[in-house]
């Protein structure tokens, strides 16, 4: 059978920006005769995330990532279905997830190394498995609930960046359902701004790219900042950490704005910020979903609930198309998504 993949072109190099030139399409023939345990799969939607930016460099700097090779087809969330099975645990027509689905219109996989889901919990949302009800939502929830240290009735202030895309728009959310009275979030355009007001009930939100966060902070935070849910690094969280109270938390979860950079993560903060973490007894904790896993049943159940009970509301922007994948993933990168970034490869 006759099916088409993305492969790794070239690699952005360090401090380049993702380019679409960077993957290529290819078509190969795929022989769909299953050896025992694997089972032939059509894939229904792709994830592209941030983390991908590492896997395009030779070296990832993260000993959890393992770099794309050149001309070998790329990988990342996925969700498909079976179409043939000689895997006991999977029959034709089962829908099935992995963090590393190729990005192929269809695949022979490991029957083992694949999750069947349960369509119940995303009430038919495929798509859900990939964001709210999956790995984006877990961070968003176990970030706030590990690191945030929010409290019901303590009139706590959480700031969160990148508060348009896919885990912001539901860290925000599950701030103000935990109890925050003031959840305030951080974006790069005005629609998405009134996105997070108008749609998801942010108590306001900040254009960084347009707006002097500190002025705006400190008008609309007029008792300071208790938790700031981090996205994104550089000079919006050192604008924001300037506005914490004593004894707040930074829950570090990632650093975007740092991605097309050759630095470690985390990358170092200014000696003024982290005179401020200091002096007052701020706590920034860096944050790993993968560390919480044993916490991921329960918490997809607790997701699943919030979003068919539409106490969490979900955005999305999908993009049609295997040729896509990578300018989806590009614009992502660049902040052309609100919530999560998905790409649609079959019905
Ligand atoms: P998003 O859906 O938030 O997409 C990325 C967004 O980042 C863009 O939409 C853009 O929005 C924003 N952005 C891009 N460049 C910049 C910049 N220079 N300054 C400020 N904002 C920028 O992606 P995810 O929700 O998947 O990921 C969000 C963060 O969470 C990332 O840092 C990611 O690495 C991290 N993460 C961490 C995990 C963990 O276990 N710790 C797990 C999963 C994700 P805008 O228009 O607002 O600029």
């Amino acid at each position: 059978m006759q099916v088409q993949r993305v492969v790794l072109n070239s690699r952005p190099g360090k401090n380049g920006e993702p380019s679409p030139k960077n993957f290529r399409l290819e078509r190969i023939s795929l022989t769909p005769d299953l050896e025992n345990g694997q089972v032939l799969v059509r894939t229904l939607y792709l994830s592209v995330d941030p983390y991908m930016r590492c896997r395009m460099n030779e070296d990832t700097g993260a000993d959890y990532l393992t770099p794309w090779e050149l001309s070998e087809c790329v990988d990342g969330g996925g969700v498909g279905v079976v179409e043939a099975s000689r895997c006991s645990a999977l029959t034709d027509g089962d829908v099935v997830t992995s963090f590393n689905w190729p990005w192929q219109t269809h695949a022979v996989m490991i029957g083992d190394g694949l999750q069947k889901v349960d369509l119940q919990m995303v009430d038919g949302h495929l798509s859900y498995f990939l964001g709210a009800v999956g790995i984006t939502g877990l961070t968003a929830l176990l970030g706030v609930r590990e690191k945030g240290h929010v409290t019901k009735g303590a009139n706590q202030t959480m700031v969160v960046s990148g508060a348009a895309g896919a885990c912001g728009s539901l860290a925000g959310q599950i701030g103000r359902l935990d109890g925050c009275i003031r959840v305030v979030g951080i974006c790069g355009s005005d629609e998405k701004c009134k996105a997070l007001v108008e749609d998801l009930g942010f108590s306001a939100a900040v254009n960084y790219r347009s707006e002097d966060i500190s002025a705006r902070l400190q008008d609309i935070c007029p008792d300071g900042v208790d938790v700031y849910f981090d996205n994104v690094g550089g000079a919006v969280s050192e604008a924001v950490i300037e506005q914490m109270n004593k004894g707040g938390h930074v829950i570090l979860c990632g650093q975007i704005s740092q991605y097309n950079k050759d630095v470690p993560y985390p990358p170092p903060l200014s000696d003024k910020t982290q005179e401020i973490l200091q002096s007052r007894s701020i706590m920034r904790e860096r944050f790993m979903v993968l560390s919480y896993m044993s916490k991921a049943e329960a918490a997809l159940f607790e997701l699943s609930q919030l979003v068919k009970s539409a106490q969490i509301k979900v955005l999305e922007t999908v993009v049609n198309g295997i040729e896509n994948v990578g300018v989806a993933f590009c614009s992502m990168m660049r902040g052309g998504n609100i919530g999560k970034q998905i790409v649609k490869i079959s019905d």
